[in-house]
């Protein structure tokens, strides 16, 4: 199993030191590569940076198109794929898009520069995007002398405002990323620290909570040797042949004679999966369906917690509602518990809009969706909401009871 790890935090405090520092010390870059960039680094007369390594990776990965290029993995007791995140769209767009769907992060704060606007704005997005666990590496320990009461004091701060956001069981590791002490093997100039390494800090996140519900949307329709099969993938859970699916939004039951993989089939598909099933009639493009114990729901409306772009959205406003499988015409109804995106602070409510880098909990009405609280399907409970095929912004679905 991969674990996907958001490693998030202001500009400059060594988010990609840390990423070239781990990719090193989990001796995953080539050694030519290795004794190429020192080469480069004397010869150029410049200062030796770790982010090189994942610069050097970078342009790997893109050479052979092996991988996506925010695809970076390493291994500890379990594997990780790392999300690096040069700014926050970038952050929320492969966050949104689910191509790195973190639940756990790597906050990285320098501590002698201490908390800034961009930590919190960092932190309220993985507080809104789902990420449940926080492991905060305490970086450039060097440049406050591995100093413990420094990290005493920097962790204090650090715990208060980790409690703002919801992340109250966050641990900090004291770490150079620069030297990697405590990163994977403990630092030496750090004594007086007999916590875990930052890779021990990950590991020890426990796994998942059981998966959620069968969720399989569909993509398409294709005559495939004479036979119709509508081709989707499985959002969530597990798909066994012979099951029977129900489309909510067509009221139609499907049973699954067979699960097509390229050509060839299978007994069971799994969360990720893109697959084939017969059908006699066409299913409608962009329903999901699911077991009918735990059918998938059908909204006509609901409220997502949303960050406004560059575009303001306002009471009234219609919008399109986008999912994984569709986009749907809606209106906003309410906006709720307005807040300044940029720091989390809370702003005046009510509210009448949402400005730009705002956000707030906004009630809407909509055309029939196949849309989910985020809480229980994650993948169907992102939204993207945009105004004349420009996008204005993204969120989540929240639960009905809020
Ligand atoms: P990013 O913008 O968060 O990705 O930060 P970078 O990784 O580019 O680091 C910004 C600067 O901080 C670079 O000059 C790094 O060499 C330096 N830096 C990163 N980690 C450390 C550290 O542990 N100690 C010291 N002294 N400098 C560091």
């Amino acid at each position: 199993m991969i674990v996907p790890v958001a490693v998030v935090g202001h500009v400059d405090h060594g988010k990609s030191t840390l990423i070239g520092r781990i990719l090193y010390d989990s001796n995953l870059i080539p050694e030519d590569r290795v004794l190429e960039l020192q080469t480069f680094v004397s010869e150029s007369r410049r200062l030796f940076e770790f982010a090189y390594f994942l610069d050097a990776l970078r342009e790997e990965i893109e050479q052979e198109r092996t991988i996506d290029t925010v695809r970076v993995l390493f291994q500890s007791q379990r594997t990780y794929r790392i999300a690096d995140v040069p700014g926050h769209r970038e952050f929320v767009g492969n966050m949104l898009t689910g191509a790195s769907d973190a639940r756990i992060a790597i906050l990285v704060l320098s501590c002698p520069d201490g908390i800034q606007d961009q930590t919190l704005q960092h932190l309220y997005l993985c507080q809104m995007l789902g990420v449940s666990h926080l492991v905060v590496a305490l970086n450039k320990m060097d440049l406050a002398a591995f100093d413990e009461a420094a990290f005493e004091a920097s962790s204090t701060t650090a715990k208060e405002t980790l409690a703002r956001f919801g992340f109250l069981d966050a641990t900090i590791v004291p770490v150079a990323a620069t030297t990697g002490e405590n990163i994977a093997r403990p630092g030496l100039a750090m004594p007086w620290y007999s916590g875990p390494t930052l890779l021990q800090a990950l590991d020890s996140i426990p796994t998942d909570p059981p998966g959620a519900p069968l969720r399989f949307g569909i993509q398409d329709n294709y005559r495939i040797s004479g036979g119709l099969v509508a081709v989707g993938r499985v959002e969530s859970g597990e798909l066994r042949q012979h099951q029977r699916l129900f489309f909510p939004l067509s009221s139609t039951t499907v049973e699954v004679e067979e699960i097509l993989v390229f050509g060839s089939s299978k007994s069971c598909a799994e969360e990720g999966d893109c697959i084939g099933i017969p059908v006699a009639e066409p299913l409608v493009r962009g329903e999901v369906g699911g077991p009918a114990d735990a059918q998938p729901s059908v909204r006509t409306s609901g409220k997502a917690q949303l960050f406004v772009l560059d575009q303001t959205l306002s009471v009234g406003d219609s919008f399109d509602l986008g999912g994984p499988f569709g986009q749907w015409q809606a209106t906003v109804e309410t906006i709720e518990f307005p807040v300044d995106a940029t720091n989390g602070r809370p702003l005046p409510a009510p509210s009448t809009s949402l400005s730009p880098h705002q956000a707030g909990l906004v009630g809407f009405r909509c055309q029939p969706a196949c849309l989910e609280p985020f809480s229980s399907v994650r993948s169907l409970g992102r939204v993207v909401i945009s105004k004349r095929g420009a996008m204005v912004g993204f969120g989540i679905i929240q639960p009905d009871a809020l």
